[in-house]
């Protein structure tokens, strides 16, 4: 079935043409500056290494919509003659509360509930809806399912999704916790749980996506326990610009004493923290790992170094307190950007970890670098299995879309 995969986003669409019958990629592209001067789509058509970049005016989603069909169907750079060989569509959702345990069809009433969670995710939720209706005005009648990076996340129990505030408040406002990259975590760790030659019910797995956005997920018997993430993707481990988690008396401390608003304090921690904030030079691991690598005598050095080792430390202590959780650890998987291609990062986080089980190939870290394959760094002697899986959300959202429609 050929599945055309959106992610919409507030000014930009991406999306993927993807046969799932046999897990091809036709062609992939991204819509950008959607409403402003300047738009411009970048269009690749994979089996003829053609790629396009060209401006073109789209003043909605609706014509960023149109221009991609337009793209997918052309004679030269396209990959389909017609718009009936798309047979439906799916969208990455970013936030589906806790009314969205798996993919769904889209229906008015489910548009009604994805509303109803806007106030978690303002951007993402009117971004997607755009996406949805622009779908909708230029492919009408055509299936549409929608994958949300909160539904993997919806197995935890009560203990670990609500906080210890006053238990009105997560009746009155549902604030839990969520957890985000829901989609990325139960593709790898499906992947791991195959690769560990068991029955998935047995398996206890840490999944760790570390990407400019990061996140942390205890996997045991194939259902979501814990995740670092929490009613917002802020939470959790030191992200590019994102702080994690901190004190939280540290933010009205800082609203106080630096003259802060609200919006003002979030902007802080959401854009200017991180390794952005620790380094003061950079927000992109490659940046930090150049310097650290270029030794003292850099001065960025030590900040770099200061970055790295947070999140190191902190990445050690999720291992560690999720296995404590699962009560054992049979694998742990490293993804997305940084998880898949950063060398030094595993090694930094794997090292001193034979206490527990953990014993890193470093010659098979090495090679782990922008690969497609799924790659063991472990030793074979490691009673815990450690992987690198580069992640494929897309191709999960194509998934759940073809299974979508032909159970209708
Ligand atoms: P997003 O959360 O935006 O999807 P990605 O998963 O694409 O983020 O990850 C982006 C991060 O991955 C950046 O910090 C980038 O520097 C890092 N990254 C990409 N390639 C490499 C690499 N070769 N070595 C180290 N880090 C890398």
């Amino acid at each position: 079935m050929n599945i055309l995969v959106v992610n919409a986003g507030s000014s930009s669409l991406k999306y993927q043409l993807i046969d799932t019958d046999t897990d091809t990629l036709y062609a992939k592209g991204i819509c950008e500056r959607i409403g402003m001067d300047g738009s411009l789509i970048e269009h690749k058509q994979i089996a003829k290494g053609l790629k396009v970049k060209k401006e073109s005016p789209m003043k909605d989603h609706a014509d960023a919509m149109k221009l991609v069909v337009d793209h997918l169907t052309d004679p030269e750079v396209g990959c389909i003659s017609g718009m009936d060989e798309i047979q439906a569509i799916g969208h990455r959702v970013v936030h589906g509360g806790a009314y969205f345990s798996e993919s769904i069809l889209m229906t008015e009433d489910v548009l009604k509930k994805i509303e109803l969670c806007r106030d978690f995710a303002p951007l993402h939720t009117d971004a997607h809806l755009m996406g949805i209706r622009g779908c909708l005005e230029i492919m009408p009648g055509k299936p549409q399912a929608l994958v949300f990076d909160t539904a993997f996340h919806q197995t935890m129990k009560p203990e670990s999704y609500v906080y210890p505030l006053p238990y009105e408040y997560y009746e009155k406002y549902g604030i839990r916790r969520y957890g985000m990259h829901g989609t990325s975590h139960r593709y790898v760790s499906g992947q791991m749980a195959a690769l560990l030659n068991k029955p998935v019910e047995d398996t206890k797995i840490v999944t760790c996506h570390i990407g400019n956005g990061s996140s942390i997920t205890a996997v045991k018997s194939g259902k979501v326990v814990d995740t670092s993430m929490g009613f917002t993707p802020l939470a959790g481990v030191e992200m590019g610009t994102r702080c994690g988690d901190i004190d939280p008396a540290i933010i009205p401390y800082l609203m106080e004493r630096e003259n802060l608003s609200p919006a003002e304090i979030n902007n802080v921690m959401n854009k200017k923290s991180g390794f952005l904030g620790v380094t003061g030079f950079s927000s992109d691991s490659r940046d930090l790992e150049d310097a650290i690598a270029a030794g003292p005598s850099d001065p960025n050095y030590e900040r770099a170094l200061l970055a790295y080792g947070i999140l190191r430390n902190e990445l050690k202590k999720y291992i560690g307190s999720y296995a404590a959780l699962m009560n054992g650890l049979d694998a742990v998987v490293f993804t997305a950007g940084i998880g898949e291609n950063s060398i030094m990062l595993r090694q930094m986080v794997c090292e001193d970890m034979e206490w527990m089980g953990i014993e890193l190939d470093e010659e098979a870290n090495k090679k782990a670098f922008r690969t497609s394959d799924s790659t063991k760094i472990s030793k074979d002697s490691s009673k815990v299995t450690v992987y690198v899986i580069p992640t494929n959300e897309e191709l999960v959202i194509a998934k759940d879309t073809a299974a979508l429609v032909a159970a209708k």
